[in-house]
């Protein structure tokens, strides 16, 4: 059962001004106050006024540099005092929560590996009863959507409003392009049921590399997400984590200046106009698509009838190869990718093989 979720606006959060896209910056992994310091200021004068650092690291070997631990806070809340800018961390146990309630941290983040964990996620949420600090729910790493939806109850069910989410992309053992998977229809599948939901995108996990964070970026942004988180350190080469996927300040200022932000919506009565327009058409075509499938669907009732009649198994699978090579080859006539073509047909003819099976087993 759907369960709908009691979200607070981010103008209520006290931490985003009103500019867009909104950006939370900072290194991986805090590793120094110089670093610290050095990082924040450059990002400062960017104009950007979220930090993020990780004080406790959950990095996949041990003996690794595993964060600094709470004496990092102590040079985070340095970023806050002298800078003026809002400080977050990475949260995985009650005992962060307390450590980061002492040193003023204004926002917290459970990250990919906590969240695909409901004990700890359970346990963060109990610390944070009667606190009003926002909170941003990594998606776990594997992309298991009803699992990240479970870790956004257990925290609104403990009173978290201020919350929030951020897409990272998902683990796989494939090799591919980025660190992560996108898996973008998973996110858009969260926003569409929670439109509420302030959603963030890290483009720095989901590329693992600097030369893939504009582009998911723009993605991000194209989606109409809200803002962005990116990792950025002001001397990456020596960075104790995430390396090869952090910005220096300045790399960060030239990349924000490339994206281009588009609006969510228009007044101008001219392309309200011609949008309705098109819309209509698409409604139209959607109308027929949905009466031409419904009278495939006829089809393939009257064609399960007769194999049964005639005691005929339900698939001949050299048909359907054939029938899915003419309509790929069709397809790309028409301009459309092949992998959209075999995603829909294939659809198609599982929901037809499902009915037939159906009328088979029926009396
Ligand atoms: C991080 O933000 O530094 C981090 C560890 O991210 P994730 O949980 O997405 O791996
Ligand atoms: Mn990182």
């Amino acid at each position: 059962m759907e369960r709908r979720l009691d979200i607070a606006p981010l103008s209520e959060w006290n931490i985003f001004d009103e500019s867009r896209p909104i950006l939370v910056a900072g290194p991986c992994s805090a590793e120094s106050e110089i670093q610290i310091m050095e990082t924040a200021r450059g990002l400062k004068s960017l104009g950007v006024n979220v930090f993020r650092a990780g004080i406790w690291k959950p990095r996949t070997h041990p003996n690794t540099f595993e964060g600094v631990g709470a004496v990092g806070l102590k040079w985070m809340q340095r970023v806050k005092n002298e800078l003026g800018m809002k400080i977050c961390t990475e949260v995985a146990s009650e005992k962060h929560i307390f450590d980061c309630m002492k040193f003023g941290v204004d926002m917290i983040w459970i990250g990919a590996r906590t969240t695909a964990n409901p004990f700890l996620v359970q346990e963060i949420a109990d610390a944070l009863k009667d606190t009003d600090i926002p909170v941003l729910v990594k998606n776990p790493v594997n992309p298991d959507m009803d699992l990240w939806i479970g870790a956004l109850e257990r925290l609104n069910q403990a009173g978290v409003k201020k919350l929030g989410v951020i897409h990272r992309g998902f683990s796989t053992s494939e090799k591919i392009l980025y660190r992560n998977r996108p898996e973008w229809q998973i996110a858009i599948e969260l926003r569409s049921r929670y439109p509420e939901m302030p959603f963030f995108c890290d483009p720095s996990h989901m590329g693992g590399d600097k030369k893939y964070i504009q582009e998911i970026s723009q993605i991000s942004l194209d989606l109409g997400l809200d803002g962005l988180m990116i990792e950025s350190h002001c001397d990456p080469t020596c960075a104790l984590s995430d390396a090869k996927q952090q910005l220096t300040p300045r790399e960060l200022g030239e990349m924000m200046k490339k994206l281009i932000v588009r609006k969510p919506d228009s007044d101008s009565p001219e392309y309200k106009e011609n949008i309705h327009q098109l819309r209509a058409k698409i409604d139209v075509i959607d109308e027929s698509l949905m009466y031409l499938l419904g009278s495939r669907m006829d089809i393939s009732r009257q064609i399960g009838e007769y194999k049964k009649r005639n005691n005929i198994a339900i698939l001949q699978t050299s048909r359907w190869d054939s029938v899915l090579e003419k309509v790929i080859e069709r397809g790309k006539e028409m301009g459309l990718p092949e992998k959209f073509v075999s995603t829909v047909f294939n659809a198609i003819h599982d929901a037809s093989v499902q009915v037939q099976n159906e009328i088979l087993a029926g009396e």
